[in-house]
Order: structure tokens, then sequence, then C-alpha cells
């Protein structure tokens, strides 16, 4: 497969590098931004799963710039700096995380926090699923610590057979909640973002990273509950109908006649957990471990010789 074959099939991959984003997601936060305005009067966001660094760059570029602004991103794996964008390289799950974001902001609430977590996918869809609604729970519970009243939280969701007990989380916790699909997000895949407007926490509540806020010891049935209990949110498709289809192929050749000329990617992930994988495939090492426990006494014998 030639380098230019994703380029083809990919059309926000390569428009991505040649507008100089660190990856393609940035035309999601963008598309969600033209539905939304979700910048608009923003001086202070929380990105939150934010490598290699697409969203935080957007953030950076419309509210950080002229310096006025602050953009705290997190994430479990390191990022090459970005200008304008602090950078903080730890678990959003943790209680330590939440303790360093306030602090950068020097007590100061955020008006928007965003979060385009993924835990590493396995194929399995229900864990999957399970995972990436834990991942949005977290990002929600550091959300209540950090967010000015009225604030804007949104966040990666996967359309799966629970997302409405999701739903139901955030609605109390905002007055708006809606499910957006940004143009350069796949058909294809399950993945939308939840757009919550105007936090409005419950009167009482204190936020407790200590206690997570989906109750692990729910009735499945709960999420199947109708009526007044069944949470069912707009769905918003998002981006100018005119952009380019994310689950189409297109040409090379560019619409003003140009030439295609290559374009690397703009900044390759700074250690990512696969490089180990990959250089072990090039040397045709990536063989399974053989753990002792795993062979018979009499393979143990042969290899411990
Ligand atoms: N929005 C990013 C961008 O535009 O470049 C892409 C984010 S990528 C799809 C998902 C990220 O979630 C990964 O970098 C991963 O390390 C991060 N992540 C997953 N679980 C996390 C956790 N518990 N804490 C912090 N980051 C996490």
């Amino acid at each position: 497969m030639g380098r230019t074959s994703k380029d083809k099939r990919d059309v926000y991959y390569r428009l991505a590098k040649e507008n100089g984003w660190r990856a393609r997601s940035a035309f999601k936060l963008l598309q969600l931004d033209e539905e939304f305005h979700l910048f608009q009067g923003v001086t202070r966001a929380v990105d939150l799963c934010a490598a290699p660094g697409s969203w935080s760059q957007v953030l950076s570029q419309k509210i950080g710039v002229q310096g006025s602004g602050h953009v705290v991103a997190v994430d479990l794996q390191a990022m090459a700096p970005l200008p304008g964008v602090l950078q903080i390289q730890g678990d959003i799950t943790q209680l330590s995380t939440a303790k360093e974001i306030i602090q950068h902001f020097e007590g100061c609430p955020a008006d928007l926090v965003v979060c385009d977590g993924a835990p590493d996918v396995t194929g399995l869809h229900d864990v999957d699923e399970y995972m990436q609604a834990q991942l949005l729970l977290a990002a929600l519970n550091i959300a209540t610590h950090v967010l000015k009243p009225g604030g804007c939280f949104v966040a990666k969701i996967f359309r799966g057979r629970d997302v409405t007990l999701i739903y139901s989380q955030l609605r109390v916790f905002f007055s708006s909640v809606l499910c957006a699909k940004p143009r350069s997000s796949r058909n294809s895949s399950i993945e939308a973002f939840a757009v919550c407007q105007g936090y409005d926490p419950p009167e009482g509540f204190l936020p407790d990273l200590t206690k997570p806020l989906l109750d692990h010891s729910y009735d499945p049935d709960f999420n199947q509950l109708d009526g007044p209990t069944r949470i069912i949110v707009p769905f918003v498709t998002c981006g100018d109908l005119s952009a380019y289809d994310s689950d189409r192929s297109y040409p090379l050749d560019l619409e003003d006649g140009s030439e295609y000329k290559y374009t690397p990617p703009t900044q390759p992930p700074i250690s990512p957990p696969y490089q180990e994988a990959c250089t072990l495939k090039k040397k045709g090492r990536l063989a399974k471990e053989i753990r002792p426990q795993d062979c018979p006494i009499s393979t143990v014998d042969t290899l411990s010789q």
C-alpha cells in the first residue's frame, strides 16, 4: 500500500496534514463549533485526553493565541509542546490530575471542558462501550470540579445500548444536552459528541472525585425504563453539508487543478504505546512472549538449559 492511499481513503486525514493539524479530529471540534459556537466568550478551556493535540491546537488558535486565554491539556501520553497550551501528563480518572488543573487556573473556573478521550479499543463492543462511558464519566467528574456555572462540556460518546443512561447522568448537571455528529466523524462509527451547555449542578452537590458518578451497582434494567425517566436527547448533525463526506474516497487531484503533493504528518506522536510493537515487528520479533507456566514441563526444561 502506497503512502498516498490513506490520503485517498480519508480526506480529513489528508486535509489535517495539509492544514497543519496534528490529527483529523481537529475538524470534528471545528465543525461542532460551527453549530454550537463553543468558543464564544471562552477564556479558560480544558482539553482532556488531548494527545497528539489537534483539539488543543484548535483551542489555542481560537482562544489562546492573543495570550489572554488559557488552555490546559491533559493526557496519559506525552505530547509535543504547543504555544499557549499548558500540558499535564496524567490520568483523568485521578484526583491528583483534577487538583493540578485547578492549580493551573489559580482557582478560577473554566468556561469550557472538552474530552475526545478514547480507551484502547478491544473489539469487544460491550467492553469498548463500557470503557468509553467510564472515561466520559471521569471527564464529567473532573468537569464538576473546574467548570463555571453556565459553562459548557463536550465529550466523545459511543451511541451504544446504554447511551440513554449517560444522557440521564449528563442532564442532572446541564440544562441542555444534545448528541452531535460532525461530518468528519464517519457514519460507520458509533462515535458522536455529547454537547452539554449550561452547567447547573443540583443544589447541595459537592464535587467528589473519589466517587464515580455512575453507581456501579445500578440495575441494568434502569436503562430500559420508559416514560418520564427515559431521556431522549436531540440528535444534531453538524458541519456544512457541502463539507467533505468522511465515508467517501476522493481523488488526489485537487479541485483547484493544482498537482497533489504528499504531505507528511504534522507532528508524529511522541513515544506512542504501539511504538515498541512496531519496532519488534520491523525486526521480525513480534512473537508472543513464552512464559514458563504456559509450557509443558519438558519444554520448560529445554528452554532453561
Ligand atoms: N483529541 C485528540 C487530538 O485531537 O489530537 C485525540 C485524542 S485520542 C483519540 C484519545 C486520547 O485519550 C489518547 O491520547 C489517550 O492517551 C487518551 N486517554 C485515554 N484514557 C485516558 C485517561 N484515563 N487519562 C488521560 N488520557 C487518556
